[in-house]
């Protein structure tokens, strides 16, 4: 490993990115947050399910939850937040209560093209869709 620093990317099955975006619409006008579950290996970041976190509390500018009444699982790999008015960039208050491993911003009008990655140095990570709505092969993959 020489101290060279893992590259992270991320990807998201697209059933799950469906889910969150439609979750974005309905909470509009005000943030809606979820948490991630999925694997890390060797960097690649794969999320294939959510969490509706208990006790959690958005306004028009600001999502949160208390991280400890999660229950306890292994799979959490970090969080997704929207975004209602200005850019899909983590703001101080989130890499303050950055959570897992990436965190994912989804900016108005909620579409492919308005999800970001990022990690909790505040840098863009590569964000890509796998899995056919359809039938879940991994054949069919975009990258945002
Ligand atoms: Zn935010």
């Amino acid at each position: 490993m020489f101290g060279k620093k893992l590259e992270r990317s991320v990807e998201v099955r697209r059933d799950v990115m469906d889910s969150i975006l439609s979750y974005c619409r309905i909470k509009h006008p005000n943030e809606g947050v979820l948490v991630l579950k999925g694997r890390s290996k060797r960097g690649l970041i794969t999320v294939d399910g959510l969490v509706i976190p208990p006790f959690s509390e958005s306004g028009p500018s600001f999502a949160g939850f208390p991280h400890s009444f999660l229950p306890f699982d292994l799979s959490y790999v970090g969080m997704v937040h929207s975004h209602p008015s200005g850019p899909a960039e983590p703001s101080l208050t989130d890499l303050h209560n950055f959570f897992g491993l990436v965190s994912v911003i989804v900016g108005f009008p909620y579409e492919d093209g308005s999800v970001y990655a990022w990690d909790s140095g505040g840098r863009r990570l590569p964000l890509s869709i796998y899995g056919d709505p359809a039938t879940g092969a991994r054949d069919l993959r975009k990258t945002l």
